[in-house]
């Protein structure tokens, strides 16, 4: 029987970096410092530094830079925010915890990405923001994006979960205000061994409301200017985090270079939606999304020949049980509903070796082929 090829090997990164990873942990234990500190400040100017940004702000994941981030420019109560309606439930849960309005939106079927012409249309009086996602690691369109935002003077507050490539995100332009929320779980391109996250900015007030709001809207120890959370990026991660920023373009060149022979390989796969990388629109292969009408079978069959896949995401969030009391129904987001219904990731990695794509590649084009 071949052997079991994972969707994503979470082993090999620490063998690779075993040495590195050790000694950033032994670092760690011995300093006596166990909150915030000179790891978490240093991986926050190098992660700044990758992102061509002025600020990062470590916090405890990506739900919470999010959800800290919309605190930080105001959203609240009354207010609405624009989110894809295919997305991780994380981008919507931020937005209803700060007890603003989620106002979803379909992306365009070929990049899964945001919709710039649908986002107009559903701009209101109390639109306070547009939330993009730079979904399976593709940035979503942000020229026209902010040249929205500032029509209409909204905060973008990008959703950069999946997409960690240097200089790329927050996007900047005159007259926008913005901010992305990073996510460092695990499976990420770039991925803690734990938890972790961040919000990156160039804008100097927003860095410092989610610094104070991080750790206990403090600002000295005991004095509480606003009632913060307690989300503060652990030294541990951040000294992870510090080893594994040091390979990330290299390990997003091999991503990159998977999805370059799947796009290759796949070419002709009858019947199989490939991902298209739009033009200007940079990529990070933090996923590899097909499509196909049978896709239940496509799993069934990849799984029957040792092949890891996942689906992102089977239920779209105005479906989820989550969010039952706002009254959506089947019907009313078709693309992201037929989105979910068709998708399936394969698998794509650092440590995936092209041998192993290839076994991929030929599974999936014998499906094909057979239906
Ligand atoms: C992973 C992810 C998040 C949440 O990140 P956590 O660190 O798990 O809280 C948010 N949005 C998107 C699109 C993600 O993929």
């Amino acid at each position: 029987m071949a052997e079991m090829i994972p969707f994503l090997d979470l082993k090999a990164p620490y063998a690779e970096l075993k040495e590195q990873l050790d000694a950033a942990y032994r670092r760690v234990m011995e300093s006596g410092w166990y909150i915030l500190g000179e790891e978490v400040e240093a991986f926050e100017a190098e992660f700044a530094e990758f992102c061509g940004a002025r600020h990062c702000v470590g916090v405890g994941n990506g739900l919470e830079a999010l959800q800290l981030a919309l605190m930080a420019a105001g959203v609240g109560e009354g207010d609405e925010v624009i989110v894809p309606s295919n997305t991780y439930i994380a981008s919507w849960l931020a937005v209803t915890y700060v007890g603003a309005r989620v106002v979803p939106v379909e992306p365009r079927m070929d990049t899964y990405n945001l919709d710039a012409q649908r986002i107009v249309d559903a701009v209101t009086a109390r639109t306070k923001a547009i939330m993009p996602v730079h979904l399976y690691g593709q940035r979503a369109e942000m020229e026209k994006i902010a040249k929205i935002a500032r029509e209409y003077q909204l905060w973008v507050l990008e959703d950069s979960a999946q997409m960690h490539l240097r200089g790329q995100a927050p996007f900047w332009m005159k007259g926008v205000r913005s901010a992305a929320a990073y996510s460092f779980y695990p499976g990420k391109n770039l991925g803690a061994l734990g938890d972790a996250g961040a919000v990156v900015t160039n804008d100097d007030e927003l860095a410092d409301r989610v610094r104070v709001l991080r750790n206990y809207g403090s600002r000295r120890k005991y004095e509480n200017e606003v009632r913060g959370h307690n989300s503060r990026l652990d030294p541990l991660q951040a000294a992870f985090l510090r080893v594994k920023l040091g390979v990330l373009e290299e390990w997003n060149a091999r991503r990159s270079k998977i999805a370059d022979y799947y796009l290759y390989e796949l070419a002709d796969a009858e019947g199989l939606a490939l991902p298209k990388a739009a033009a200007g629109c940079a990529h990070g292969w933090h996923l590899f999304p097909v499509r196909h009408a049978r896709r239940d079978e496509l799993k069934r069959w990849l799984d029957g020949r040792q092949i890891g896949t996942l689906i992102h995401y089977p239920i779209p969030p105005h479906l989820s049980e989550a969010y039952a009391d706002h009254g959506f129904k089947r019907g009313d987001f078709r693309i992201a509903e037929e989105i979910a219904q068709t998708e399936i990731s394969l698998p794509i990695g650092p440590h995936l070796s092209l041998e192993e794509a290839g076994r991929v590649a030929e599974a999936v084009r014998d499906f094909c082929l057979t239906r």
